[in-house]
C-alpha cells in the first residue's frame, strides 16, 4: 500500500523526472520575451524569401520554421545562385551546402549534397531526426532519400550554364571582389564570372551564391538558416562556411543571430558568425559587431583583403539589425510589421 509520504515522494521525483527528461531533450524554452517579429536575409533575393518567412512569423510561428521556409523560396527559384540550377563546381557538378539553427541551440547541416532540391530542409531533418549535426556527400544524399526527398536531375540555369562555359575558357580559380556597381563590367566579360560574383535575375534584381537568413518571432525567440551552391567553379569537394555552424550561421537565443556571405574560407578562419554573436553578447550593436569581425579579417589578410568579399548580417535580441561588409556592394533585405526594404551595408573599403 502506498502511504501519503511515499506518494508525495514518488510524485515529486516523477515530475522532476519529466522536467529533467525535457531538459535532456534540449527543448526547454531558455529565454522568452514577447516581441515584434522581424526577418533579415542576405542580398536582393532576400526580399522574396523574407515574404515566405513572414507568412509564418506574423501568425506567431517559430523563427526556425520561418527561416527554413524563407530560404526554400530561393532554393526553388532555379536561378544561377542557390539551389539545383546554380553555378557548378569546376567539374560541372552542382554541390549544395546548408544549415539551420533554432532557439534551443539545436542545429543541423548538410554539405557537398548533390541532386536534392532543398538542402535546408534536409539540414532541418538532420537537426530534428538524427543525433548528429552534419551529414555530407553521399551520406547526406542517402539520408535525404530515406527521408522521402526526391533525387532530381541536375539542370543548370541558363545563367549558370553560360557562366560555366565562360569560365571553362580559362578555367582559372580566382575569387573576385563582389561589387554590384562594377558588375556590368564583369558581366560584359572583362573580369569573367568569378566564384562569388552576384548575378542579375530575370526580374532585374541582383542575387548571389548564398542566402543567409535570421529571424526573431513573436515570442522573442530566434532562428537562422543558410543555403548555398558555394563558390562557383570551386574544386570538387570544397565546402565553404555556409553549412558550418559558427561560421556561416550562429544563433544564441540569449543574444542574437548572425549569418555570413562571401569568401567562406575567410569566414571560417575567424569563426565569423559566432564571433559576431559573442561581440553582441559584450554589448556591441549588430553593425559594430559585424565591423569588428571584418576588421579581424582585414588584419589577417592584409593586402589580400582587397581581393575578396565577406559580409556579415546580424540581429540582436532587441530586434535591431545591422551588417558590415569588406567591400561596397553588399545589400540585405529586412521585413517587419512596418518595414519591407533593401538596405545597403556599410563597408571597410569605401566606394
Ligand atoms: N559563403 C559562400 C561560400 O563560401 C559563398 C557565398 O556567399 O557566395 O561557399
Amino acid at each position: 500500500m502506498v502511504n501519503r509520504r511515499k506518494f508525495i515522494h514518488a510524485s515529486a521525483f516523477g515530475s522532476l523526472g519529466i522536467l529533467f527528461s525535457k531538459i535532456a531533450a534540449g527543448n526547454q524554452v531558455p529565454f522568452t520575451i514577447k516581441g515584434k517579429p522581424v526577418v533579415i536575409s542576405t542580398w536582393d533575393a532576400g526580399l522574396e524569401a523574407n515574404k515566405a518567412a513572414w507568412e509564418i512569423l506574423h501568425k506567431g510561428g517559430r523563427a526556425v520554421d520561418a527561416v527554413e521556409k524563407g530560404v526554400m523560396v530561393t532554393e526553388a527559384s532555379q536561378n544561377c545562385c542557390v539551389g539545383l540550377g546554380a553555378n557548378p563546381d569546376r567539374d560541372g557538378f552542382v554541390t549544395l551546402d546548408a544549415c539551420i539553427m533554432d532557439e534551443f541551440s539545436n542545429c543541423g547541416g548538410v554539405a557537398f549534397l548533390e541532386r536534392i532540391k532543398h538542402p535546408v530542409a534536409v539540414a532541418r531533418r538532420v537537426m530534428d531526426k538524427t543525433p548528429h549535426v552534419m551529414l555530407v556527400g553521399s551520406g547526406a544524399q542517402q539520408f535525404a532519400i530515406a527521408e522521402g526527398f526526391l533525387l532530381e536531375e541536375q539542370k543548370l540555369s541558363e545563367q549558370a550554364q553560360a557562366a560555366y562555359e565562360e569560365w571553362l575558357k580559362n578555367s582559372q580559380y580566382k575569387p573576385p571582389v563582389i561589387n554590384i556597381e562594377n558588375l556590368p563590367v564583369r558581366q560584359a566579360g572583362k573580369q569573367g564570372h568569378g566564384p562569388f560574383a552576384p548575378h542579375k535575375l530575370s526580374n532585374g534584381e541582383w542575387n548571389h551564391d548564398t542566402i543567409g537568413m535570421v529571424a526573431m518571432d513573436t515570442h522573442g525567440n530566434m532562428g537562422g538558416s543558410c543555403t548555398t551552391s558555394g563558390a562557383g567553379f570551386k574544386m570538387r569537394g570544397r565546402i565553404g562556411d555556409s553549412p558550418i555552424i559558427g561560421a556561416g550561421l550562429f544563433v544564441d537565443n540569449e543574444v542574437g543571430a548572425c549569418t555570413a556571405t562571401g569568401q567562406g574560407e575567410d569566414v571560417i578562419r575567424v569563426a565569423g558568425s559566432h564571433s559576431v554573436v559573442e561581440l553582441m553578447r559584450q554589448g556591441l550593436s549588430p553593425e559594430v559587431a559585424c565591423k569588428k569581425v571584418i576588421e579581424r579579417i582585414v588584419k589577417i589578410k592584409k593586402a589580400k583583403a582587397k581581393d575578396i568579399q565577406v559580409a556579415f548580417l546580424a540581429l540582436n535580441k532587441k530586434g535591431q539589425a545591422g551588417a558590415f561588409a569588406l567591400h561596397p556592394g553588399f545589400r540585405y533585405a529586412i521585413k517587419s510589421g512596418d518595414k519591407e526594404t533593401l538596405v545597403t551595408s556599410k563597408s571597410w573599403f569605401n566606394e
